[in-house]
């Protein structure tokens, strides 16, 4: 594939998160020009490497820990066509569910729904009648093809198909705020039934857990950039957009000389609405867009990192606790190997990264006694019985206040194609039947190249 140098279309792309990447790799492999402007000198944007300076180590962490599922199949795609193999980069976990309490759910290597059976009614700590709850539900909202109307919270899914308290409590509530970062209490049935449909039935390998054994920028961001750069694209990071005008039936961006036949707004939604406004000029109905943009709430994710003496171990890649603050605890040291676009090295060992979805108490903790919290909850659940006292020797806290989107009943999310010609939204909060995930904003950036590649 060559970028064609007489293509009648360049596009401009506002933001490089893994939306905009994505849109500027569809383009590039279909000949079509393109320049990515980035606000940060890091790619990525809500997915990106973190690094730390600990002494004389600089420790690549991530933003926040990232997982991915067999469903991914729009960003496993994009992975493939960058040259980032995700079969080197992602440990594939047959659905595995492991709690401190003792709660253990795994799907044997069986077809749908018996992979789903077997895990529900062989699960240790749940009793049987439980388990046929599950199913029950599964086969209720398929039956009705995963459509609830009208939507309605995930807590009144759950309570009007009577899932009981362990259940809730181990597998629908923690799949609800890992995949949708949004409280059953607020999250959308609708697209939690989605979630459900495309995770659990289907191909066997849907609900595969992929946990990336490199940072986030190995992934997908850095090797995206390779690809559109090797193939004559430009990508200008540390320049924020300020403003996006129209020219002779296309778009300037910044009163920059070059001319975009479209532009791709891929910039997170508190971000997008500014950018918009000015064009409302040319455009009025373009107002409405914004205002949907507007509307959108936000949730937050904390990672608290904690590094321990190297070996130290919680023996799995990713164990759920039920009791405290912390949701999941992932093992660094237990998944990260070292991966082909960096130098080997063992520092993630004893790095554990513990995970906080959505909005809760935690939220009023400062950073030393979050991570104190945490600790004490790790320690309680693995060591302390035990009698081994560990003590963490370096803790960092990273909090990502608007995470994602606040996935609520009947949200209206604005789509792709906007009233003014040429101009496309793409992002994980794109109308679509996904949550604010990676896939949604593949996805999305996917969909605006092919609204200009098909025009
Ligand atoms: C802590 C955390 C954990 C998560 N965990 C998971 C997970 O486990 N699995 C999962 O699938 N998803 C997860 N997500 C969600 C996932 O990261 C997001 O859905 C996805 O990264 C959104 O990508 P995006 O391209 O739509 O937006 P963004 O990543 O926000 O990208 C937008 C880009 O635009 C840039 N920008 C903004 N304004 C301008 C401007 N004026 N000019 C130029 N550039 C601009 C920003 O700097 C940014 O790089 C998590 C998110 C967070 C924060």
């Amino acid at each position: 594939m060559r970028i064609d140098n007489n293509s009648k279309h360049h596009v401009g792309i506002v933001g490089a998160g893994w939306a905009g990447l994505a849109a500027a790799v569809a383009l590039t492999r279909e000949g079509i020009p393109v320049t990515v402007f980035e606000a940060s000198r890091h790619l990525g944007g809500r997915a990106r490497r973190v690094s730390l300076n600990e002494g004389d180590d600089e420790i690549p962490l991530d933003n926040g820990q990232h997982i991915l599922i067999g469903a991914y199949q729009a960003t496993l795609r994009m992975m493939r066509a960058v040259g980032a193999a995700p079969g080197h980069l992602l440990s594939r976990i047959p659905l595995e569910l492991r709690y401190t309490d003792g709660f253990h759910l795994r799907a044997p290597l069986l077809p749908y729904p018996l992979n789903l059976a077997v895990a529900l009614l062989a699960a240790y700590g749940l009793r049987l009648g439980s388990g046929m709850a599950a199913l029950r539900l599964m086969r209720a909202l398929q039956a009705r093809d995963f459509r609830i109307a009208p939507d309605r919270s995930v807590s009144q899914l759950l309570a009007e198909h009577a899932q009981d308290a362990v259940l809730c409590r181990h597998l629908w509530e923690p799949l609800c705020v890992s995949a949708l970062n949004t409280p059953p209490a607020r999250a959308s049935a609708q697209v939690f039934a989605n979630v459900l449909r495309d995770g659990l039935t289907g191909a066997r390998h849907n609900s595969d857990l992929l946990v990336p054994r490199t940072d986030l920028g190995a992934l997908f961001p850095d090797p995206a950039a390779r690809f559109i750069t090797a193939h004559g694209g430009s990508i200008h990071s540390g320049t924020p957009v300020r403003s996006i005008s129209r020219h002779d039936g296309g778009f300037r961006i910044d009163g920059r000389p070059e001319h975009h036949s479209h532009t791709i707004v891929a910039v997170a939604p508190q971000h997008a609405a500014a950018l918009l406004a000015p064009l409302e000029a040319a455009c009025p109905a373009l107002a409405a867009t914004r205002q949907a943009i507007e509307r959108i709430d936000y949730e937050p994710i904390v990672t608290c990192y904690l590094q321990y003496a190297p070996g130290v171990t919680t023996w799995q890649p990713m164990l759920g606790f039920t009791d405290g603050i912390v949701q999941w605890a992932f093992d660094r040291g237990h998944i990260l190997t070292p991966d082909p676009y960096r130098k080997p090295d063992t520092l993630s060992s004893g790095l554990i990264a513990a995970v906080i979805s959505a909005s809760g108490s935690h939220e009023d903790m400062d950073n030393d006694a979050l991570a104190a919290q945490v600790h004490e909850e790790i320690r309680g659940a693995l060591w302390a019985r035990k009698g081994v006292n560990l003590a963490p020797r370096w803790t960092r806290v990273i909090r990502e206040k608007r995470a994602t989107f606040s996935c609520t009943p009947g949200l209206q999310r604005p789509v792709g194609v906007t009233p003014l010609a040429g101009l496309l939204l793409a992002g994980d909060y794109v109308a679509s039947d996904h949550p604010g995930t990676l896939e949604a904003a593949v996805r999305s950036g996917v969909a605006a190249a092919a609204r200009i590649t098909t025009a």
